[in-house]
């Protein structure tokens, strides 16, 4: 299947050859068509499967241009991510004229925003938080929106958006449509999808089919702290130009973090116990290729948007084995060679089996029976860009390393409640004899395979 067999504008189509998206992947295969002809859609699929063309390719091509009222509504969990799909939008959309794309978000000044959504933005991109503020300030009108997205609604439940969500949902008005895309459905959202969308179709798109082949997967055997010892080792044999260390614990996070640092290796922590600011830094300079190792939990490190990682190590394996289809598919992504090891205990054995059950395939031991892959050129000339930016100094001062940082202020609680506007004035919605009928064949009814759910629950806090 190509782009070119969806019904998209031309100026899209050369947009995402400017790209270099050949080939939709299947969570955009499976939704695509169903979005373009105005069905509500609920897409499941992991992170880095594509999730926001999925949305973002049917919304743009359905903007009316000669109108600069706000038509569509994307709602993400955290700035960075709005950011990246307000980025991504304007990328689809560079060649299509008088289409604006407005992100708000938290944490910075709301004037500016507001001055933003004056000049007219038929798409915005929000934090739950920040479009709430601004509605209630009557500030952004969404009597004209026809498309509603909510982004990665299992981290939103998690951060405990669920209740925004539902409000701003509750002003939209009544014909539009409504995406909801999520890596896992936990039964809060699956309950939500059921009261909030309509008639919606399914798409889930199994993760052990997505990038797995790619990863060349290894195991290697240690007890505590030999696991310390075991990490240092490999980093010397397989100098990662990028990596992303996998821990399960907020607290082993950061301490795992500490030992490395004190042992001097160029390594930032992402965890949940960091604020927002602090966390979206972190991300930033990782995406920007400025930092070349992240120390992270699951939970934070969702929804990091990164193409270039090259190695990920599992120093503990997850509680749920898809959580390790998911952490490993950080690497390997989009046809890139990755590499992913996992640092197995004797009492993780039992998880090790169920992961090997899951991918259905066991995975070898690291070491001298497996010859070290040499780095390509491209992942040398990714090391020298890193080690670059790190050594102008930049980085120290893009961070925010303190995990007291002040939170985003989008968070729920934090926002000014003011007027009551956003009465809904008139509802326009433009039926477009698009479809070609052939909706369905990927979709599949609700309940299905169970979602693993484990994803949406808070980190565990313990230490190892
Ligand atoms: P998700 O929201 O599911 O986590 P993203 O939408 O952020 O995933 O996409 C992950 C990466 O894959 C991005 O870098 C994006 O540019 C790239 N990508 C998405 N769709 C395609 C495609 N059809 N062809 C090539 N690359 C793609
Ligand atoms: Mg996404």
């Amino acid at each position: 299947m190509r782009f070119e067999d969806f019904d998209l504008q031309p100026e899209i189509l050369r947009a995402l050859n400017d790209l270099g998206y050949t080939e939709p992947t299947p969570i955009q295969e499976g939704t695509m068509d169903a979005l373009l002809r105005d069905k509500d859609m609920v897409g499941q699929a992991q992170t880095g499967s594509g999730k926001t063309a999925a949305f973002m390719l049917p919304i743009l091509d359905r903007i009316d241009p000669d109108s600069k009222d706000l038509q569509a509504l994307v709602l993400c969990p955290t700035r960075e991510l709005a950011l990246q799909v307000a980025d991504a939008a304007r990328s689809f959309s560079k060649y299509l004229d008088n289409v604006s794309v407005v992100p708000v978000y938290g944490g910075a000044p709301i004037v500016e925003q507001i001055t933003a959504l004056n000049r007219g933005g038929q798409i915005v991109v929000g934090t739950p938080g920040r479009v709430l503020d601004l509605l209630r300030r009557g500030k952004m009108i969404l009597s004209d929106c026809r498309m509603v997205v909510l982004d990665e609604a299992d981290e939103m439940l998690s951060m405990g958006f669920i209740d925004d969500v539902r409000d701003i949902l509750k002003r939209t008005p009544w014909g539009k449509q409504t995406a909801l895309f999520s890596a896992t459905m936990p039964d809060p959202i699956k309950k939500l999808a059921e009261e909030e969308l309509h008639a919606p179709e399914f798409v889930k798109v199994a993760s052990k089919e997505i990038t797995v082949d790619t990863i060349t997967q290894r195991v290697a055997y240690a007890e505590g702290r030999d696991k310390l010892e075991l990490l240092e080792r490999f980093m010397e044999e397989m100098k990662p130009p990028t990596m992303i260390i996998f821990a399960r614990t907020k607290i082993g996070t950061q301490k795992l973090a500490d030992d490395l640092k004190r042992r001097g290796h160029k390594v930032r922590a992402l965890h949940g116990d960091m604020g927002q600011g602090a966390r979206d830094s972190v991300m930033i300079a990782f995406r920007g290729k400025r930092i070349p190792i992240l120390v992270a939990t699951d939970v934070a490190s969702r929804g990091l948007d990164v193409s270039h990682v090259t190695h990920v190590v599992n120093y503990d394996l997850p509680d749920e084995p898809e959580v390790y289809v998911h952490r490993i598919g950080r690497t390997g992504r989009v046809g890139r060679e990755g590499f992913a090891i996992s640092f197995v205990s004797n009492k993780e054995k039992p998880k090790l089996e169920a992961i090997e059950k899951l991918i259905k395939r066991e995975i070898q031991r690291w070491g001298i029976d497996t010859p070290i892959p040499p780095l390509t050129p491209e992942q040398i000339a990714l090391a020298e860009e890193i080690e670059a930016a790190e050594e102008s100094g930049e980085v120290e001062e893009a961070i925010v390393d303190n995990p007291d940082a002040v939170a985003d202020a989008s968070t729920p609680g934090s926002t000014e409640p003011t007027a009551e506007g956003d009465a809904p004035r008139k509802r326009r919605r433009r039926r477009g004899g698009r479809g070609r009928g052939k909706g369905g064949e990927s979709g599949e009814g609700g309940g299905g395979e169970a979602s693993t759910g484990s994803e949406g629950a808070p980190e565990p806090v313990t230490a190892e």
